[in-house]
């Protein structure tokens, strides 16, 4: 399993920041709002806690969850304003930190998605392959021809020089295509008044 990522710990700090603000603003509240907002409060620090246990464990829908509920979080806080008519800086620290919160979520999410990509370009090159399989013999093909054209006998000289030579020989190598004189066997070559180079 991979390392939890460094913005792990830093959406740790914001999630600390917004909870603890929130906290503050809901003990502000009275009667029904106290107790509408103290039920929302837990709602969110269940679906951070469940948010923060998905990216902790590399879960892309982890971010997802997070970045939702800072965007709940705020709406809920300009709420609170209109309810109570009070903003302080509380209801500030909400509001900056789930903004940074979010900003940091769709960065995740973007890199998240950005490296499935990849990995579906890598799957269709990997779906290929079968293809690239079938080719294979095609391009054997050629040098086997190669072979047969340039190989014609077993051994082969220049007509320029009085020695004969294996074709592997780097001597043989270096004689022009059109210089080339080939022979089947020694005998061959022999009668044709030519000498055994040491690589034969
Ligand atoms: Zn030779």
């Amino acid at each position: 399993m991979e390392k939890p990522p460094l913005s792990f710990f830093v959406m740790s700090f914001i999630m600390l920041f917004v909870v603890t603000s929130f906290i503050l603003v809901v003990f502000d509240l009275h009667r029904f709002a106290f107790v509408f907002e103290l039920t929302m409060l837990l709602i969110f620090i269940f679906i951070v806690a469940l948010g923060m246990f998905a990216v902790y464990h590399n879960k892309k829908w982890g971010w997802t969850i997070l970045g939702l509920a800072l965007m709940l979080v705020m709406f809920n806080t300009f709420f609170v304003y209109f309810l109570a008519r009070e903003f302080d800086t509380a209801h500030l620290t909400i509001i900056v930190f789930s903004a940074i919160g979010i900003i940091l979520a769709l960065f995740n999410l973007r890199e998240t998605f950005q490296r499935s990509e990849t990995t579906e370009q890598y799957e269709k090159v990997k779906d290929y392959h079968p293809f690239i399989d079938k080719m294979e013999p095609q391009a054997a093909e050629p040098e086997e021809h190669m072979k047969k054209t340039f190989t014609p006998g077993k051994y082969v000289a220049s007509k320029k020089a009085n020695k004969f030579h294996s074709p592997k020989c780097d001597w043989a190598k270096r004689i022009g295509k059109e210089n080339q004189l080939w022979f089947d066997s020694r005998e061959e070559a022999e009668a044709q008044g030519l000498e055994a180079d040491a690589c034969v």
